[in-house]
């Protein structure tokens, strides 16, 4: 449909869901621009190409290959992982061309199936059911093989989180691989390990990964016998997070780097003030448990706690444990999650690699 203002005057064409709160999500503001198969093919062109350098530099055969609007495709997420597209597709506007997209995306990247993980809750927002299974192709194996700066992992897209897999710190792991070096290293959150793997190719002395899913722990275990790492530097622990730092902070437990990379606290801006409090006390307890020139490596991926307020609520959980610390780097979401200028909402991954003085 076309959008117009108050004198009738074209803004843009868009797609129309009657039951979202957001009414319209623009295709084009060009009012030339008819939204048929030819936009559809030229816009993933697009998205896909603009990834080839990040593809080939160094091999990295998991990538985001549209990321909604930025791309300006909104509600449609374009994962490749190995020979394998797993979709999202959460807006009425991508679900109503959903059968073209797959099938020109299948043909620009010559990939041997798509299998859609259309499960999220912003679906039930826009009166879409959730939907998972295979669109085109055989269906994939229940562990895919991906390759990451030099490292393999199996991701699990059936069952797994997102899509399968965290693409978005890609280049915040390799971070990680390079301060581990000596260090003791506590992985919160580690999911399918990430960045457990990525310490131990750094050197870090010893990794204790906390998740609390047993399903994450054990897929961490597939990946760190998949690159012949030295699994004896690995303790894994099955529990919650903000109980076991509590329980560390009690028995006088001490790390040299601690990683906080919890999942969405805040999935509107109505809760950030509850997602601040979380924030908060993790980042207080892992502020107690750093020996002096520690490292914090932390994270927020809610949107609605902006880069800002993610500073203030760490450097309030900093004051509170009594330590001195110091940004050292700020990191953000991999480069295949761009960010429209257009679209600042897009830029929901926040982190900060902090290091506490004695
Ligand atoms: N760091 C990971 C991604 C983390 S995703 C990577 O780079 O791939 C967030 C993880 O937190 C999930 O694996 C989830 O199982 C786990 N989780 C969620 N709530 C938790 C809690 N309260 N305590 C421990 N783990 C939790």
């Amino acid at each position: 449909m076309d959008v117009l203002n108050s004198d009738g005057r074209f803004l843009a064409r868009a797609s129309y869901s009657p039951l979202s709160q957001i009414r319209a999500r623009v295709w084009t503001w060009d009012e030339e621009q008819q939204v048929d198969e030819a936009f559809f093919l030229s816009r993933l062109q697009q998205a896909i190409q603009a990834r080839q350098n990040l593809a080939d530099f160094p091999p990295n055969d998991a990538l985001r290959l549209v990321h909604g609007e930025s791309d300006r495709l909104p509600g449609l997420i374009l994962d490749r992982y190995g020979g394998t597209l797993v979709a999202q597709f959460s807006s009425a506007g991508a679900e109503r061309w959903r059968e073209l997209i797959a099938e020109q995306a299948l043909l620009i990247t010559q990939a041997e199936g798509l299998y859609e993980r259309s499960e999220v809750e912003a679906r039930r927002l826009e009166g879409l059911p959730e939907r998972a299974g295979s669109v085109w192709g055989a269906p994939p194996p229940e562990q895919l093989l991906i390759h990451e700066n030099g490292l393999r992992f199996w991701v699990d897209v059936y069952r797994g989180h997102k899509t399968g897999y965290y693409l978005d710190q890609r280049d915040n792991r390799l971070r990680v691989r390079a301060l581990a070096k000596d260090r003791e290293v506590l992985d919160c959150f580690c999911y399918s390990g990430g960045f457990s793997t990525n310490a131990l190719v750094g050197g870090a002395a010893k990794i204790l990964a906390m998740d609390s899913s047993d399903v994450a722990l054990a897929q961490l275990q597939k990946n760190l016998a998949l690159n012949d790492l030295p699994v004896e530097r690995v303790e894994l622990l099955e529990g919650d997070v903000f109980q076991s730092l509590r329980a560390f902070r009690d028995r006088g437990r001490a790390f040299d780097m601690i990683i906080l990379d919890p999942p969405k606290f805040a999935h509107t801006a109505a809760q950030a003030q509850r997602a601040a409090r979380g924030y908060k006390d993790i980042n207080l307890l892992a502020f107690k448990l750093l020996r002096p020139g520690g490292l914090l490596v932390t994270y927020s991926c809610s949107g609605g706690i902006s880069e800002d307020l993610f500073q203030k609520i760490v450097a309030g959980a900093a004051l509170d444990a009594g330590v001195h610390a110091q940004i050292s780097e700020r990191l953000s979401q991999a480069p295949d999650h761009p960010v429209a200028l257009s679209f600042p909402e897009g830029a929901y991954l926040k982190g900060l690699v902090l290091r506490v003085t004695g």
